[in-house]
């Protein structure tokens, strides 16, 4: 486990617009308007865990990037979230954690615990495919992505909950995908891994309801990242192709979606599975 911290430029706590408040959210449990909301992203150093990482940062947020390989890529997401962060006073650490290790979940967390004494926002992002036919496919394979994809959303929720219980507030957002709404051949281990995230998502909301912390679901489409270059060309084709909106999503498509499911705004918000995929669903 890997702890480093860098700040974006001192200022005064009243520039930190956070995640912005509004009138008619009042009589929600708000995080501390004094202190600066803080997050962990788990897969900070993938693609759409970096735009997540970076577009929470632009609203003010503590990041706590989680990360299992390539701390390199980790750093690059911290110092694109020190930039965007301008001198907003927040704080980005990166950490190494392993989501399918309830022993790195617990870390994560503390070390969030650590960095501002609260934790506002749980983005699970971490996430891998290991594509083939159910024939042919490895049990190995199976059990990988199930214990990152799904185990890894369990391990980390089960982490950051008595904290955001005890806040009476929370916003969990697990990554799904279309994938796991409409299934997909050569993908029955990522499929079920997802289908499960949403499982898990509207049980978790309806236990957590009470105590103002939501739990919603994004479901991506096809996005232009690492996990989809892997593709061949052809099947790439053939899936753009399928795409009403005739292209690839981004990133920061994603990143807006999970930032405004963690917003103040969203507080009635629960249980819900946003899509964002031009139209595929
Ligand atoms: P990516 O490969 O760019 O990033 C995946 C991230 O997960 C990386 O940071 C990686 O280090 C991390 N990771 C992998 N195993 C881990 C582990 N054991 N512990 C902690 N972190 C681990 O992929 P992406 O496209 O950015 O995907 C992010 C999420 O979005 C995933 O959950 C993915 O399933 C989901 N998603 C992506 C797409 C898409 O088209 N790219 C579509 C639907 C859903």
């Amino acid at each position: 486990m890997t702890d480093q911290n860098t700040s974006s430029k001192d200022t005064t706590q009243d520039t930190n617009t956070a995640l912005p408040d509004t009138a008619s959210a009042a009589d929600t449990a708000k995080a501390d308007a004094q202190s600066i909301p803080t997050a962990i992203v788990t897969g900070g150093s993938g693609g759409i865990g970096r735009s997540v990482c970076v577009a929470l940062a632009a609203k003010g947020c503590n990041v706590m990037i989680g990360y299992s390989g390539h701390e390199e890529n980790a750093e690059e997401t911290r110092r694109l979230c020190v930039e965007a962060a301008g001198n907003s006073g927040a704080a980005f650490l990166i950490c190494r954690a392993d989501v399918s290790k309830k022993a790195d979940c617990a870390a994560l967390s503390q070390a969030a615990m650590e960095l501002s004494g609260r934790i506002d926002i749980l983005v699970n992002c971490a996430g891998i495919t290991r594509d083939g036919l159910l024939m042919t496919m490895p049990e190995e394979d199976f059990d990988t992505v199930l214990d990152i994809n799904l185990k890894g959303t369990f391990l980390m929720s089960q982490a950051v909950s008595r904290q955001m219980l005890r806040q009476r507030y929370g916003r969990i957002i697990n990554l799904s995908s279309v994938v796991g709404i409409h299934g997909n051949a050569g993908q029955t281990n990522y499929a079920a891994s997802k289908a499960g995230v949403i499982g898990f998502t509207r049980s978790l909301a309806k236990e957590l309801a009470g105590r103002k912390i939501t739990v919603n679901a994004v479901a991506p489409g096809f996005i232009e990242t690492k996990m989809t270059e892997a593709m061949p060309e052809k099947a790439r084709e053939a899936v753009l192709a399928s795409i009403p909106a005739k292209r690839a999503g981004q990133p920061q498509e994603v990143a807006a979606a999970v930032v405004f499911l963690a917003s103040f705004e969203a507080a009635y918000i629960t249980g819900q599975v946003l899509g964002v995929d031009g139209g595929m669903e």
